[in-house]
């Protein structure tokens, strides 16, 4: 069983592209009404966090 590690995402910087959500749907929900994404679980596999870090233009994710 690969690695698990506690995803977060970091809001501030965010400006609501969506393209988190579309890449990595079974960990990234979508909030329509707020335009954000949330996180849909708080643990992730290292290889999904690090999809979501190369992926995000605004560097919201992090992990610990
Ligand atoms: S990819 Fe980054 S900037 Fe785009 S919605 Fe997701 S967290 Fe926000």
């Amino acid at each position: 069983m690969p690695d698990k590690k506690h995803l977060a995402i970091t809001m501030g910087a965010c400006t609501g592209c969506g393209g988190c959500a579309e890449l990595q749907p079974e960990y990234i929900g979508w909030s329509e009404g707020d335009e954000r994404p949330f996180l849909l679980t708080d643990l992730a596999p290292d290889d999904v966090i690090h999809e979501l870090q190369a992926f995000c233009p605004e560097d919201c994710f992090d992990w610990d």
